[in-house]
């Protein structure tokens, strides 16, 4: 892999290796004096790069072992989340929540914190009971639940080393229905956010912040019916795409028609290029008391977003403890734009939405493009410099954006 898949980031490394078994990951690890893995490179930031090795563990056993009384599941680090959802599935079990797309791996998702949408639901990462990290002096730790350092580690973006195997919580397998909601009105989104996120199990609204929004409902088919009467949106008759002019049958299935939780919760189908292909993305997270704040924002914002925006999502996500979790200690209103290809175009932008949402405590989405400097909005930062410098003394794992964030002392 030279690239990312959005082709914005082409990747520094001098060497890219793809270990077949956890004893030639080691020995790669041990021979690199700079190292970090990329999952399936589907960040937009640079997150993933090093100047070194560039890990791929796509060829490591993909393996999936369920836990005894069947709330867990132990899964191996190479596993992109459409294949672990079959698997899964398979078992008549399942993830609890899922993000728009399938094609990502586990541990690339957990480790920025990916999320999908719902007031009930964590982050992916909320979901990992314990993980097996291979660090810089080459061995391998387990960190779990209860552990001092566990909650440093789960979101970490590969800072601390390679996570070789994760154990996540799993749920019964379910089924859910989606449907879309259109021409909602601005005034009652402004006015009752919290009213209609509350309306289903996980709830989008898609806009243009301009004249368009429209909620994308799924409901779990145990749960009672989404009402969303009272608003004056109108359900739509046809399968819709995010992103107008992109076909709808790259879409998972809409229109109340039931299906397993894996194959209604991601708005994109495994089997599709997910959202439009050529694009770049941003993601800005505000605790749930500013979000009515953050909305009248980014409405006013409209004319400046608009001419760079291919869609924008809101969602919803309930808080976790996680030090570097843009979700820390705060339920969470995440406001997600795909924009085009186009960085320099799309970097003034950015920087006029962050100015718009700095008052709201805003947290960027480590995986996608933000330009601000969040080190004050995290109450564990330097908490976690410290777990830095303890598991990676040499800098082993430090790419361009660890250093960025944390620049180690003697810098
Ligand atoms: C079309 C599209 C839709 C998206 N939709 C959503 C969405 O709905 N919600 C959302 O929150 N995000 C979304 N994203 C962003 C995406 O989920 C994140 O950027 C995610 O991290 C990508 O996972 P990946 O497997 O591609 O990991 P990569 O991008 O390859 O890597 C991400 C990070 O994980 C680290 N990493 C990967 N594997 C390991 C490992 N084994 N050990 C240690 N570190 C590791 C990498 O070093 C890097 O820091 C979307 C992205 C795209 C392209």
């Amino acid at each position: 892999m030279s690239a990312n898949w959005a082709g914005n980031v082409v990747f520094s490394a001098d060497r890219l290796a793809a270990p077949t078994s956890l004893d030639r990951l080691r020995e790669v690890v041990a021979d690199s004096e700079k190292v970090h893995v990329v999952g399936a490179g589907h960040s937009f930031s640079r997150i993933a790069d090093t100047t070194g090795t560039l890990v791929s563990l796509r060829d490591l056993p993909a393996t999936v072992e369920i836990g005894p009384d069947r709330t867990w599941a132990r899964v191996g680090a190479g596993l992109r989340l459409a294949e672990l959802s079959l698997l899964l599935h398979a078992e008549s079990l399942a993830l609890h929540n899922l993000p728009s797309l399938p094609h990502i791996t586990l541990v690339g998702a957990v480790t920025t914190a990916t999320h999908g949408s719902g007031d009930g639901n964590g982050s992916l990462a909320s979901a990992v009971r314990s993980l097996d990290l291979l660090t810089a002096d080459g061995s391998l730790v387990t960190l779990a639940r209860g552990d001092e350092r566990f909650a440093g580690a789960v979101v970490s973006f590969g800072a601390l080393g390679v996570v070789t195997a994760l154990e996540i919580d799993v749920v019964p397998a379910f089924d859910v229905e989606q449907r879309v909601h259109e021409d909602l009105p601005w005034d009652v989104l402004a006015a009752e956010s919290d009213r209609l996120f509350a309306q289903a199990y996980s709830v989008s609204v898609f806009t243009d912040w301009r004249e368009s929004f429209s909620a994308w409902v799924k409901r779990r088919t145990t749960d009672a019916p989404a009402d969303l009467s009272w608003t004056g949106a109108r359900e739509a008759t046809e399968q819709r795409h995010p992103i107008p002019g992109v076909s709808a049958e790259h879409c998972t299935p809409q229109l109340g028609e039931p299906g397993p939780w894996h194959a209604r919760l991601p708005h994109f189908r495994a089997e599709f290029t997910p959202s439009a292909g050529a694009e770049l993305q941003s993601e800005y997270l505000v605790a749930r008391p500013f979000a009515a704040q953050a909305l009248r924002a980014l409405k006013e914002l409209g004319p400046v977003i608009a001419p760079v925006l291919l869609t924008a999502e809101i969602r919803t996500m309930t808080a976790d403890d996680y030090w570097l979790s843009p979700f820390q200690g705060r339920d969470s209103m995440a406001f997600h734009f795909t924009w085009v290809p186009d960085t320099e175009a799309v970097r003034p932008v950015l920087a006029r939405i962050e100015e718009a949402l700095a008052p709201c405590s805003v947290r960027p989405h480590w995986g996608k493009l933000y330009e601000l400097e969040p080190n004050d909005r995290y109450e564990h930062w330097s908490r976690f410099a410290g777990l830095l410098a303890d598991l990676d003394p040499e800098g082993k794992f430090r790419n361009e954006v660890v250093d960025h964030h944390f620049p180690r002392t003697s810098d």
